[in-house]
């Protein structure tokens, strides 16, 4: 039986995971496959798969987590939302899972489907509105290692730090074992939002999202879909080197290695519980970032 995120980082800090999404065509599936394969040689704690706005995707996550389950030797962890669905579709796909073998499972609400993640949330008429009543439905299901989204920056929608802080802390009373963090590109909007949460008396290990940019249009993207701010004197470092000449696109990929590695030893430094690569479905940057904190980290086995 695989382990639980919960029994993981009981036993061994930090953790070391790697976040991808289901893929929607042959080549990607096989892009997958190949970048699962090469970081199964890391040995990762865990692996995570998000949980898409609708269709085929959604039924990719549970088909993913189970061939992960089943064929790999690594422990996957399912995003899972509360988007488009009722408390009987939900309670379906959490029993699903749980077949698969999956014994872990991000409780997220998810953002409105369309291309504009800032645009109006509308529950599901016999759904949920919050994530806190999703890990309360999930723990209701089963006995799941549960994980909750957390926000260095604040989530988009919540009025000030004081109240995202207070619904961080629900979500987590609420029966979160461990959190993850959306990514960000200064350590010290984590160890913040860390001490903002411990001041509340919130032990829940919080793990940090880490993406290592690799080109720089990403950059704009990170912006628009997770609400949260990159810093303009990095993004000037990462225009500087922009260019269409292959030995540019290999500096910006450099710079974006660099910095990763740079912000995940401040963060081991700070004795953060664990570093959550969203890799994008590509393996090289993680492995690179990853064989970098090897070379420094001896607890890190490449
Ligand atoms: P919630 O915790 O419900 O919070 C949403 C907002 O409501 C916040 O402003 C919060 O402060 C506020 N709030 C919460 N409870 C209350 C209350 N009781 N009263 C008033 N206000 C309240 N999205 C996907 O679609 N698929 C994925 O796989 C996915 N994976 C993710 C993984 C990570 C690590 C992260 C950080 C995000 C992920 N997301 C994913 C995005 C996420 O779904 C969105 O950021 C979404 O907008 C917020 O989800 P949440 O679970 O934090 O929501």
């Amino acid at each position: 039986m695989t382990r639980t995120v919960r029994e993981l980082l009981a036993t061994e800090r930090p953790t070391w995971s790697f976040e991808f999404f289901p893929p929607k065509t042959p080549a990607g599936e096989e892009q997958l496959w190949t970048a699962l394969r090469e970081l199964e040689r890391l040995r990762p704690s865990f692996v995570s798969v998000t949980y898409g706005a609708g269709g085929s995707t959604r039924e990719g996550t549970v088909a993913m987590t189970e061939r992960i389950a089943a064929d790999t030797t690594m422990t996957p962890l399912a995003h899972l939302t509360a988007v488009d669905h009722s408390v009987a579709e939900l309670r379906h796909v959490i029993s699903r899972m749980a077949a698969a073998g999956v014994r872990n499972i991000m409780a997220l609400r998810g953002d409105p489907p369309g291309a504009d993640p800032q645009a109006e949330w509308v529950a599901h008429p016999e759904g949920l509105r919050y994530a806190s009543e999703l890990v309360e439905l999930i723990r209701s299901v089963g006995d799941f290692s549960v994980g909750v989204a957390a926000f260095p920056e604040r989530h988009p929608r919540s009025p000030d730090f004081d109240t995202d802080v207070e619904m961080f802390v629900a979500k987590c009373r609420a029966g979160a074992d461990f959190a993850i963090t959306q990514m960000f590109f200064r350590p010290e909007d984590y160890l913040r939002m860390r001490d903002r949460v411990a001041a509340k008396g919130c032990e829940v290990p919080v793990i940090a999202g880490v993406m290592p940019v690799t080109n720089v249009r990403q950059i704009t993207r990170i912006v628009q879909l997770s609400g949260q701010a990159f810093p303009p004197e990095l993004a000037d470092r990462f225009a500087a080197l922009d260019g269409d000449r292959p030995e540019d696109k290999a500096a910006v990929r450099a710079l974006g290695v660099e910095v990763a590695t740079d912000m995940c030893r401040q963060l081991l430094d700070e004795g953060v519980p664990g570093i959550h690569f969203i890799t994008m479905n590509r393996s090289t940057a993680t492995r690179e970032v990853f064989t970098n904190l090897a070379a420094a980290a001896p607890a890190v086995t490449s």
